[in-house]
């Protein structure tokens, strides 16, 4: 039985979706003026582990991640780069399908995008007004009227009144209430506008992910998913915006992804201390880096926090590693999870209690063990196929430990020029030629030579092991 940390509760409540087999999940996704952070991806992994773990056990799972390709962000950036709005959108929005790729992580089902649902989001404010819940301001604006939504604040548990208490922006005249929120900006000169019934503009970031969740799933979904930073208001307005409109709820479980800080703080745009993904990867080995970045952002709970730092990273590699050594001699292919297993069952048991992804990965460490004493194809096979369910382990064992075949080492290209024994120039030498000169210089008795370039490759980060018949295997440490 899969079990879900409801943030609408605040419990864990045993997983029923509204069609038996079937899971519809909605998360918000990113605003495309930018590469996305490995905050933001820290998410996004999240809810690809949450869709790949249901799709394993059996659900068939239909999932939306929108994108939001209107916003002030993205018209500031467009004007500062010179250049159309919808050439930056579809840049950062092909952008950002690579970077998740690179993780690993699964095309939703779906993509929205807000500024192919406009119709949609006015249709559903034009009813929001006819309800009463939406009123026209003086200054051409829609705004959402907060206090006719008695259930406004459930989620956030927040409540109006202290929120009105702590409210501390000057009175917005067009406001009737000052939590009110903007459902449609009038247009502005200089700004993409769409005509309406309310005169041109364009819609608020709220009414976006209510009006694509309707189009693309329904009234009412199983599972919707973000940021924490997303319970409040973002979360809360959407809830407001399409229990009105369409007299249902909205989303039966809640959940919502800790923060992945840097220096104890959230890293944000906004504050200045975020690393894109591809930032990050561009540092880490071509090979490993994909899965070691995926692997570290699950490998805490998905609702605690986590520290970004290289040191954890690479302890996240090196775990990994671990798994990866362990599968690098033993056939490990075409094994069928059989959920009786012992390890399985464990395996099970954790995901099915709120995703646990912690003491997954502990089982996956003691599979490990088992791996490595038993050397069997069903313990090896079993492991793999565990890792799949969630995204992991399912590279070239053999090529995963070895990485490239190329060692980039800061500050020592003279030496590794002089290593070289192809005669051309190379600053960045592929391991398979230095391990032949070792080779060549072992055969010529050179052994002062041979132990130097050794040492130069454990310096670069790869182990050697000679085996018998003259033989070297490598991989990285
Ligand atoms: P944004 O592009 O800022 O709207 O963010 C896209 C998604 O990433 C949202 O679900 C955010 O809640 C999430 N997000 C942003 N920053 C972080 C962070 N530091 N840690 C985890 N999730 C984040
Ligand atoms: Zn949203």
């Amino acid at each position: 039985m899969q079990n879900i940390y409801n943030t609408l509760s605040r419990k864990k409540e045993v997983f029923t979706p509204i069609e038996p087999g079937n899971v519809s999940l909605y998360f918000c996704g990113p605003t495309v003026y930018d590469f996305f952070h490995i905050g933001n991806a820290r998410t996004f992994t999240t809810f690809d582990m949450v869709g790949r773990w249901l799709t394993a056990t059996g659900y068939a799972v239909n999932s939306v991640r929108n994108i939001t390709d209107i916003d002030d962000k993205i018209i500031e950036r467009a004007a500062d780069n010179n250049e159309p709005i919808s050439a930056l959108t579809e840049r950062m929005a092909a952008a950002m399908f690579d970077d998740a790729d690179r993780l690993n992580l699964l095309r939703p089902n779906a993509s929205p995008r807000a500024t192919a649902h406009i119709d949609h989001m006015l249709a559903m404010i034009a009813i929001l007004e006819e309800k009463g819940a939406a009123y026209r301001a003086p200054n051409g604006d829609v705004y959402y009227a907060v206090r006719s939504f008695p259930n406004y604040g459930k989620l956030s548990k927040k409540n109006l009144d202290d929120l009105q208490a702590g409210e501390r922006v000057a009175i917005d005249k067009n406001k009737r209430d000052p939590l009110d929120f903007v459902l449609w900006k009038a247009a502005k000169p200089n700004e993409p506008q769409w005509p309406s019934i309310f005169g041109g503009g364009r819609p608020g970031w709220h009414i976006e992910c209510s009006a694509m969740c309707k189009a693309v799933l329904g009234d009412t979904i199983d599972i919707h998913g973000g940021g924490w930073d997303l319970q409040f208001p973002h979360h809360e307005n959407e809830i407001a915006q399409s229990e009105a409109a369409n007299g249902k709820p909205f989303a039966n479980y809640w959940m919502h992804a800790a923060f992945l800080n840097f220096d104890q703080e959230k890293m944000s745009k906004s504050l200045g201390n975020f690393f894109t993904l591809r930032e990050v990867l561009d540092k880490l080995d071509a090979v490993q880096g994909g899965e070691t970045v995926r692997f570290f952002l699950m490998r805490g709970h998905y609702r605690s926090e986590v520290n970004y730092t290289w040191e954890t990273l690479e302890d996240a590699r090196q775990s990994l590693l671990g798994l990866y050594v362990a599968l690098k001699d033993v056939r490990a292919d075409g094994v069928q999870i059989d959920w009786a297993n012992h390890y399985a069952k464990r395996f099970r048991k954790a995901m099915e209690d709120d995703f646990n992804t912690p003491m997954a990965f502990a089982v996956l460490h003691d599979l490990r063990g088992e791996v490595n004493r038993s050397q069997s194809t069903a313990s090896a096979g079993l492991l793999r196929a565990l890792g799949g369910t969630i995204g992991l382990l399912q590279q070239d064992a053999a090529k995963f430990v070895q990485g490239t075949n190329i060692i980039h080492f800061a500050g020592v290209t003279a030496d590794a020029e002089a290593l070289d024994t192809s005669g051309a120039i190379v600053n960045n030498p592929s391991v398979d030629a230095l391990i032949a000169e070792r080779n060549t210089a072992k055969k010529e008795k050179n052994f002062a030579r041979a132990d130097e370039i050794r040492k130069k490759l454990d310096a670069a980060g790869i182990l050697l092991e000679d085996k018998p018949g003259g033989l070297t295997e490598w991989r990285r440490k």
